[in-house]
Formats: structure tokens, C-alpha cells, sequence
């Protein structure tokens, strides 16, 4: 404990780190909330949040967190019985499923386990099989938070368009909005679903929803006045907007986030510094070496918001226990497959608000308590990612 007498830092996938000018944006007396100022900054919000999904399709918010979200696009787009194809590649997909099961949604999973991304050769095969047209729509995430898997998205948007199949296209980009590169209109994705607590860098309690033309002219009549977005998009008086009282202290905190990202790094730049900050620790643990190794081994399919560690036998909950009494770090619990041990799998949370010196030092506070546990490994994590941040790493 003599250790931890400083700033605390929580690296786990989400909520992430919050900067001091979004809390205080916050800071603030209620307003009216029928008043032009709330009113004009709420629609700057429903903008910028479309830029950030790189879509003309307006934004809906709902006050709720990732689940809402998951909600809200099945009860907007599927009437019981309706079939969907669910992609697998880790846990979050299930408990997406298992909501849509409880809404009487027949659910499909093809499930591509915890170790790499959706095969859209798959999906174009299964597509192509349904003849008489059955599914409805392929949901996936594109990044699994569990896994640390990144799934292919464009990739798989191109698989479903090449089946000529008419299947919508759903992506769940909870984790990974403004931490990855996502083209919805361009891709060709019908829906994106998402909240404020990750990459966008706000306290949870926002959930977001975009559908695009095909998802909208194929939207079914919504039976929940809550979850139905119509009003919310298009809105008679600005109370619909939110079904009644709007979250107004959340609307001014991610107002102060969305200028931080969209206005003063940069979108492209935001997912670069992700990139980078995730190569960073990928070299890490590549030069720790021992017992510990990197849950997803193609690079190409890691996700650059959280990465999944593997451990020694129990290793990984002895790390995080450490770091936490010890050191101030937060690390993120495992969560693996029927097969898997979580005590022997720790992840670290780096999405949204990062510098180096954080990232930094959250590999050498982990080298610290790998060392201080006499867990084998090789010393040299953190040259090897200061190595990566100084662009000076062998490709
Ligand atoms: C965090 C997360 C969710 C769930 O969000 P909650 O706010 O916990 O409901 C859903 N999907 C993914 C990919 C996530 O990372």
C-alpha cells in the first residue's frame, strides 16, 4: 500500500478514463430544460455523433448503457419468430443473444470461439444456403471485449453483399467507436449500436443507435413507446427526443468529448493513437515472454481498444490483485470460454483517454508486480513498447 499513494489508474475495458474537462462540463447547475441552450447544444451532439459513425443516418440516445443499446435495435428492427444470424468470436454476441432469445427472437450463432475473428467465407457459405430467405439480419461486434478479438467488418459486409443474400448488417461497436477505424455508410453497414463509456470517454449512462435507409424502411412497428426510436428522430418537441427528461449532465459531458476528438485530435488520428498504444503493449508481452502470451496470435485480428492476456495457472488474478493493493492499477478480469481458466487470464483496458505516461506506466507497473511475484519472465516489456511509441521498433 505504501506504493499507491498518487493518482490511481484504471486500466480496465471499460468505463474508461474520464478527462477532467468532461467531468467538468458536468460541473454545472441543472438547466431548463426547455431552454434554447440545452435545446442547440443537444443538436450538436445528434450531429457530431454521426461523424464520429461516419454516417448520414441520424443518431438516437437513449439514457442506458451497452445493453440498452442491444435493446433498442431489436426491439426497433425484429417481431418474434423473426430469424437472425449472430457471429460469435468471444462472449458479448451471446449475451446479445440471450436477449434477443427472451424477446422471442429465433437466434442463430455461428461461433468462431475465443481465439480469432469471423470467417466471412462462412458467413457468405451459410447466406448463400438459405434459399428461401429466412434470416433477417447477421449481427456481430466488431470488437468482442471478452476475446479481444477485432473482427473484419468491411470484410464481412462485402461476404453478405457477395452472397446476394438480402440479410441485414447490425454491428456492435460498444467497445470499439473512435478507438478503431468504422465506416458505416461506406462499408455498407445497416445498423451500429454503441455507448459513451468507452471510446467516447464519458460516465455510463448513454446508449447510442444508427440505422441506416434499408434498416429504416425494414423496421418493424415498435410495441415499446420507450424503446421506439421514430420520435426520437424525429421529434415533435425535444421531450421525445429522450422519451422525457433528457440526460442533461451526460449531453455536456460528451458534448466536451466529442470536441476533444472530433475537433482537436482528430478522428484518424484518435484510432492512430489507439494503434499504436496497442502495438505498444502487444511488444510487451511479446518480451515478457514466459507464461505469458497474447489470447488473439494475428495481429491482424487484435483489437486496438483491449487486449486479452494470457497467464501461468492463477497467475493472471494474482497480477491484478497486486497491482490493485499494491501499485493503484486496475487491470481488467479475464473472461474466457468453457474451456478457459479467468484467474489465468488478465486484460488491459486501453481505449479513449491515454497518453504515454500512462500507458507506459501501466507496463511497468505490471513488469513490477510480475517481479515482485517471481512470475517468469523476460524484463524488457517496457523498452520493447517505448521501442514502438518512439517509432524506432523492427518491423
Ligand atoms: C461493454 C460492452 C457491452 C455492454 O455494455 P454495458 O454498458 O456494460 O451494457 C456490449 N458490447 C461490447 C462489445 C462491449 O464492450
Amino acid at each position: 500500500m505504501i506504493l499507491a499513494q498518487g493518482k490511481d489508474l484504471t486500466a480496465i475495458p471499460g468505463p474508461s478514463i474520464m478527462p477532467d474537462r468532461v467531468l467538468n462540463a458536468m460541473h454545472r447547475p441543472a438547466p431548463n430544460i426547455y431552454g434554447e441552450d440545452l435545446i442547440n447544444m443537444t443538436d450538436t451532439v445528434y450531429t457530431d455523433l454521426s461523424r464520429v459513425a461516419r454516417t448520414s443516418a441520424p443518431a438516437v440516445i437513449y439514457i442506458g448503457n451497452g445493453h440498452a443499446s442491444w435493446e433498442a435495435v431489436l426491439a426497433n428492427m425484429f417481431n418474434p419468430g423473426d430469424h437472425v444470424l449472430m457471429l460469435s468470436t468471444g462472449r458479448f454476441v451471446h449475451m446479445w443473444a440471450a436477449m434477443a432469445r427472451q424477446m422471442g427472437i429465433n437466434v442463430e450463432i455461428m461461433e468462431f470461439g475465443f481465439h480469432a475473428a469471423v470467417d466471412p467465407n462462412q458467413v457468405e457459405e451459410r447466406l448463400a444456403s438459405d434459399i428461401t430467405g429466412t434470416i433477417r439480419a447477421v449481427l456481430t461486434t466488431q470488437t468482442d471485449t471478452a476475446s479481444s478479438v477485432r473482427n473484419n467488418i468491411p470484410d464481412i459486409a462485402k461476404a453478405i453483399e457477395e452472397s446476394g443474400h438480402p440479410a441485414l448488417f447490425m454491428v456492435d461497436c460498444v467497445a470499439s467507436l473512435a478507438c478503431e477505424p468504422f465506416e458505416m455508410d461506406d462499408w455498407g453497414v445497416d445498423v451500429m449500436l454503441s455507448a459513451c463509456q468507452k471510446g467516447l470517454m464519458t460516465p455510463p449512462g448513454l446508449a447510442f443507435t444508427w440505422a441506416g435507409p434499408r434498416a429504416v424502411k425494414e423496421a418493424i412497428e415498435c410495441k415499446s413507446s420507450w424503446w421506439d426510436w421514430k420520435p426520437r428522430i424525429d421529434p415533435e418537441i425535444f421531450y421525445q427526443r429522450f422519451c422525457g427528461t433528457p440526460p442533461t449532465h451526460h449531453l455536456y459531458g460528451l458534448r466536451e468529448a466529442l470536441t476533444m476528438i472530433l475537433d482537436e485530435v482528430g478522428l484518424e488520428n484518435t484510432w492512430e493513437r489507439h494503434r499504436r498504444f496497442a502495438e505498444a503493449i502487444w511488444a510487451a508481452v511479446d518480451a515478457w515472454g514466459g507464461g505469458l502470451r497474447l489470447n488473439i496470435t494475428d495481429p491482424a485480428d487484435r483489437s486496438t481498444a483491449v487486449t486479452a492476456i494470457h497467464t501461468g495457472q492463477g497467475d493472471g488474478q494474482r497480477l491484478r490483485e497486486w497491482c490493485e493493493a499494491n501499485a493503484g492499477l486496475s487491470l481488467g478480469v479475464g473472461i474466457v470460454g468453457p474451456e478457459g481458466d479467468p484467474n489465468s487470464v488478465f486484460r488491459i483496458g486501453h481505449m479513449g483517454h491515454l497518453d504515454p505516461p500512462m500507458v507506459l506506466g501501466a507496463l511497468a507497473t505490471i513488469e513490477t508486480g510480475l517481479a515482485a511475484l517471481h512470475i517468469p519472465h523476460h524484463s524488457g516489456g517496457v523498452s520493447a513498447a517505448a521501442a514502438v511509441l518512439a517509432g524506432s521498433a523492427a518491423d
